[in-house]
């Protein structure tokens, strides 16, 4: 437990790192003359900008991360609409999307409701949504699915896709497969995903093929299903 706690804390120091150190280089670069020239200073900015984004994203990730870890950490079960959570989630991820011209389609029934943790399933939708857009070529689409005995959340995307090693180890804390290429990612994303599948007793799978795509499925057990009359 102790070493756990260890190895993330040598983990998160090593992530802070590097944006860290970029803000201390462009902002001495600034200080030794570069801010008299108005072009330089403004690019340098903007990338001093980039590098806070980046700092405020991996810490709101390592919030939910921290919060999840905790051991009596409160679950609030009740029913929660998916239909009207991968809405909300769809409109979240909607300025990313439209930006990629990537096309996002719902396909979950109105009337899916699981007993769940609300926040924790907006968390697990707008996570894979947003991996999905992020890996996904301008133009691609991505499908979200629900519904189902047993019951199941689903994204699909059109994209890159994953090659079979990597599968077992993207759900790992601070694992990217490209760093070069996933830049204002934190690798956090998917171990909190597969963090909230294991408190609702879901099973999380990957289905992907590379340059084809990636399905990930979270099917939960059958007595979450709420079982509505219409
Ligand atoms: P982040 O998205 O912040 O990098 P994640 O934990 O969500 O972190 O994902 C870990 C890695 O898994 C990503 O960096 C990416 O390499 C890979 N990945 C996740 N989702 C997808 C996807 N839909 N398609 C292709 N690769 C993906």
């Amino acid at each position: 437990m102790n070493e756990d706690k260890d190895s993330f804390i040598a983990e998160v120091s090593h992530e802070l790192r590097l944006p860290l150190a970029n803000i201390k280089l462009l902002v001495e670069t600034l200080l030794d003359g570069a801010v008299e020239d108005p072009f330089t200073a403004r690019r340098m900015l903007g990338r001093a900008k980039e590098e806070v984004q980046r700092l405020q994203h991996l810490v709101d990730d390592l919030l939910s991360h921290e919060k999840l870890q905790a051991p009596l950490f409160d679950m609030r079960f009740e029913r929660v609409n998916i239909h009207e959570r991968a809405l909300y989630a769809v409109e979240t991820t909607r300025e990313l999307a439209d930006a990629k011209k990537v096309k996002v389609v719902m396909n979950v029934p109105e009337n899916f409701v699981l007993m769940a943790d609300l926040d924790q399933i907006n968390q697990v939708l707008i996570n894979l949504i947003e991996n999905a857009v992020k890996f996904t070529p301008e133009g691609g689409t991505v499908i979200i699915r629900g519904g189902g005995i047993p019951p199941i959340i689903e994204v699909e995307d059109s994209g890159i896709g994953i090659a079979e090693v990597e599968i077992p180890k993207i759900f790992q804390r601070f694992y990217r497969i490209d760093r070069g290429r996933t830049r204002g990612s934190t690798g956090l994303g998917l171990s909190i995903v597969k963090h909230i599948a294991d408190l609702h007793g879901a099973k999380i799978s990957v289905n992907s093929k590379e340059g084809h795509g990636s399905r990930f499925t979270l099917e939960f057990p059958v007595s979450n299903r709420e079982n509505i009359k219409s």
